[in-house]
């Protein structure tokens, strides 16, 4: 954030606007990441970890090379393998895993049952962004994590699209409702990035038919040491009620799209919870595989990547001691 002072006209003559890259991008990020530092093993093919990284900034993929350099190093390997490129991605994304942490029997069927509730919403919403990993391995401020990621890069959103997301995201809470029957404090991030959502909806991209495309700015994006702090708001009063009926719409009808979703396909969501508790972690084969009714071949004897403990990242300068062949 710039002091609006400096940005004054003849202080600064041109802004370059520097994106998140796209596929081809990212390749070439690895590449130079990867390039003399890492020794890469046969398996590594970066063409795939860049389709599988949408949204992953310049530095995420540095860390992601360092991460996984360090996962290797710390099983004495001699090169990186593809699987410590997709235990870094896990890291990166969602936070060190947090082994350490003690979670009651109760804690931990809740959680399940609440990522189960993501999970299968997810699965069942047209168009949504497949679910990558549910995990009840608590990873940094989260006890548990759904992951979705996109088949390829994404530069928008569709009105239809941000409903579903919505719908998702009250997945855990109503998982919470149907099967226990009382809510937890586990929801309040879901609800918060719903709520978000639908005012963005309503308030800027122009989705809300009562009020039509206009945008209904809260000026927040020039607030400068306090100043502007109490919201300038350019619109009535009776405009702001409306858009509060009309975020709350919206809201509430992606609730009970959820609500009859995990009604439906209630067996489904034990049949992914329960794994959950038994597993930890469900990939995306895994969580197709029992939302058609399959069961899980039983547990191999899990080779858990070795994982630091939870206090920060990798340190970025620390020069991973790898002996290429
Ligand atoms: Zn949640």
């Amino acid at each position: 954030m710039l002091d609006p002072a400096l940005l004054r006209p003849g202080r600064f003559d041109r802004r370059v606007v520097v994106d998140r890259p796209d596929v081809k991008g990212r390749f070439e990020i690895l590449k130079v990441h990867t390039h003399d530092k890492i020794p890469l093993a046969p398996d590594v093919d970066l063409e795939v970890i860049a389709r599988g990284t949408p949204g992953f900034a310049g530095a995420d993929l540095a860390n992601l090379c360092n991460e996984a350099a360090l996962l290797a190093a710390r099983t004495s390997k001699k090169w990186v393998e593809m699987i410590d490129f997709e235990n870094a991605k896990d890291k990166v994304y969602m936070g060190g895993e947090r082994r350490s942490m003690v979670m009651s029997d109760e804690d931990k069927r809740d959680t399940a049952y609440h990522e189960a509730g993501h999970a299968v919403v997810a699965a069942c919403i047209p168009g949504a962004d497949p679910v990558h990993k549910v995990t009840i391995i608590p990873r940094g401020r989260a006890l548990g994590v759904t992951w979705q990621l996109p088949e390829r890069d994404k530069y928008s959103s569709t009105s239809e699209f941000m409903e579903g997301q919505i719908a998702i995201m009250m997945g855990g809470r109503v998982a919470e409702e149907t099967f226990f029957n009382r809510l937890s404090t586990g929801a309040a991030n879901d609800i918060e990035r719903a709520t978000t959502t639908a005012r963005n909806m309503v308030c800027n991209y122009g989705m809300s038919e009562k009020l039509g495309p206009l945008s209904f700015g809260q000026g927040d994006h020039e607030i400068f040491l306090g100043r502007d702090i109490s919201q300038r708001r350019d619109f009535s009063e009776d405009t702001a009620r409306v858009i509060d009926a009309e975020v709350h719409d919206i809201v509430m009808r992606n609730y009970q799209r959820a609500k009859n979703i995990i009604e439906e396909k209630r067996d489904r969501l034990i049949a992914i919870a329960e794994s959950l508790l038994v597993r930890e972690t469900l990939d995306s084969k895994d969580v197709t595989l029992l939302m058609e009714g399959g069961t899980l071949p039983p547990k191999s004897n899990p080779t858990m990547p070795p994982q630091s403990s939870d206090i920060g990242g990798a340190d970025p300068g620390y020069k991973p001691a790898l002996n290429p062949a």
